[in-house]
């Protein structure tokens, strides 16, 4: 529970308001929080809404600066089944990188940026990634999902196709025009 900073009361609201700040000759609007007081009206900002402040200000930084948002990076990193630790000894920059990356207590670098764009949009090029840095085992995708069309047919055509192969017991199973596709 916080108290006012002046007389001490329990007595709080809390309210939000837009600050303009500037940045790199640009204008960011940051919501920031604060903490008014029922009983002599001081405003004042708590600890927990100064760390949550500074936060919202990196936050917009970053998203000037074309940077991955902390919410972005956790969920690229759950994507691929990283634990923080996990992510960090993939991207370096020190055990907690990651989970100060994700808590948006410290911005990733342009480079290492680009480096989590690239190696979470491409599978090949995590794989050969992981291999530089002899983490193979890190690489914990499921095989890509793969439509096989064994025969591309229209409708009309679905019973002729729809035959068991005796010998690899496999069954060929017509794609519908609609699923004409590979991966997912
Ligand atoms: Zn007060």
């Amino acid at each position: 529970m916080n108290n006012c900073i002046s007389c001490g009361s329990h007595e709080l609201n809390m309210q939000t308001e837009t600050l303009s700040m500037r940045y790199k000759k640009a204008h960011l609007d940051v919501v920031s929080e604060f903490s008014v007081c029922k009983v002599c009206n001081e405003e004042f900002e708590s600890p927990v809404q100064a760390n949550a402040n500074d936060i919202s200000m990196r936050e917009a930084k970053k998203e000037h600066d074309g940077l991955l948002g902390k919410d972005s990076l956790k969920r690229l990193r759950v994507q691929h089944k990283w634990t923080q630790q996990e992510a960090a000894i993939i991207f370096g920059g020190g055990i907690n990188s990651f989970s100060k990356y994700e808590r948006g207590e410290v911005s990733q670098s342009d480079s290492l940026d680009k480096l989590i764009r690239l190696c979470t949009s491409d599978t090949l090029i995590l794989k050969k990634h992981l291999k530089l840095i002899d983490r193979e085992d890190l690489f914990k995708l499921s095989a890509p999902k793969c439509k096989v069309v064994d025969f591309i047919s229209d409708k009309s055509n679905t019973q002729r196709y729809s035959k068991k192969i005796t010998s690899n017991n496999s069954v060929h199973r017509v794609i519908e025009p609609i699923e004409w596709q590979y991966g997912t």
